[in-house]
């Protein structure tokens, strides 16, 4: 029988819109003929539900519209029998019907519950196989502050920065606003574990620190100040696994922000009028492009992810460069910098996918 491919999507966290833009795309790039796939939602507020998978209700038409799953459509669950992991579809007042056996689970989710861990837990206790990074993998990345204490033990090159809970700052925020004065304006400020650039902030002098802190505490309580790479341009590169689990990687891509973006923010990321040159790849000199594709797959190896990974970069104008930060489900429309990168090596989005849910197939599930 054809193997069976659930795609969960959209998620609790703040990048709900996001991941839903990414599914629309996956769910149209998943070869029919191969595999059977089923859209699976979920809600703001965590409910599961049976999707359409509907492409023109998954894509960013405007900035007030982003996309969202209805969290008003049959429930859906995952349950564990003797014959495997099934998926469950509980329509209000009906009997649950089994949609039968899942093969692989695709966690298209990004920020917390989804890309750091806890779904991935969840499908281990299921027995089900899925794309991508493991749970410690997935934890790990997904907080920055453990990402650098990984990346640093590897001995991979990261920016200074210091950790800021929104109990320390609350205790002490002169003490900490003196320390963070001995780190060097100016300073980025961010939730530890977020993405899409939300609650990002640049910190010119200690006069705008408080308000960035505490807007990086509304989106998480572990906050991360971190010098900033000033001068700096910003490289990416894509890892992705053979299938005997070799960390490939891609060529490595730019992005410059024109416009009036101080960095790479939600808007410059996604909003379609805004103004980012994507460069894929880089127009960087060779030994640097093979510097950054060597440090990336050992920021791979170090963290210990599995399938697919985006690292980002800084690279400074005397060549020197800086691992940034780790993403294992990073953006993955056609247009964003992941495909497009593995699309100038020579893999297509199809390809892609393909290589990942081959990859899930063969994952270790621990069940006999
Ligand atoms: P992503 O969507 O890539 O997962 P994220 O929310 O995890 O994003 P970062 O990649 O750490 O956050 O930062 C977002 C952007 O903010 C960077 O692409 C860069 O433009 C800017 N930035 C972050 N940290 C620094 C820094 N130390 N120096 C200069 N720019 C920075
Ligand atoms: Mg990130
Ligand atoms: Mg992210
Ligand atoms: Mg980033």
């Amino acid at each position: 029988p054809r193997k069976r491919i659930a795609v969960v999507f959209g998620g609790r966290s703040s990048e709900h819109a996001i991941s839903c833009v990414t599914a629309g795309s996956v769910l149209q790039a998943i070869d029919p003929t191969k595999y059977d796939v089923v859209p699976i939602g979920i809600a703001t507020d965590g409910r599961w539900v049976l999707e359409s998978g509907d492409p023109d209700l998954l894509q960013i038409t405007s900035p007030d519209k982003l996309p969202e799953v209805d969290g008003a459509r049959a429930a859906v669950m995952l349950t564990r029998d003797s014959g495997g992991t099934d998926l469950v579809v509980h329509e209000p007042s009906q009997p649950p019907q089994t949609l039968g056996e899942v093969d692989v689970v695709f966690p298209l989710l990004h920020g917390p519950w989804g890309e750091d861990g806890t779904i991935q837990g969840l499908l281990e206790m299921a027995g089900v196989r899925y794309v991508g990074a493991g749970v410690l993998a997935s934890a790990v990345s997904m907080d920055k502050s453990y990402m650098k204490v990984v990346l640093g033990a590897a001995g991979l090159p990261l920016m200074s920065s210091l950790t800021v809970t929104a109990r320390e700052w609350y205790r002490d925020p002169d003490g900490l606003t003196h320390r963070i004065g001995e780190l060097g304006y100016p300073v980025f400020v961010k939730p530890a574990r977020g993405g899409s650039s939300i609650g990002i902030s640049k910190v010119h002098h200690a006069g705008e620190l408080a308000e960035a802190i505490e807007e990086a505490h509304r989106h998480d309580p572990k906050a991360l100040v971190e010098v900033a790479a000033e001068g700096a341009r910003e490289v990416e590169c894509g890892v992705l696994q053979a299938l005997d689990g070799t960390p490939e990687t891609s060529v490595p891509a730019e992005i410059r922000i024109t416009g009036d973006h101080e960095f790479y923010d939600f808007a410059a990321k996604y909003l379609p009028e805004e103004h980012t040159e994507l460069d894929v790849p880089a127009d960087i000199p060779d030994d640097v492009a093979a510097t950054m594709r060597e440090l990336a797959a050992r920021a791979f190896e170090a963290v210990g992810c599995e399938g697919l990974a985006r690292v980002d970069f800084f690279l400074f104008p005397d060549g020197s460069l800086v691992v940034n930060e780790i993403n294992t489900m990073p953006g993955f429309t056609p247009l964003s910098m992941f495909p497009r990168m593995w699309a100038a090596t020579g893999l297509d989005y199809a390809a892609l996918v393909d290589r990942l849910i081959e990859l899930a197939l063969r994952r270790d599930t621990g069940l006999r």
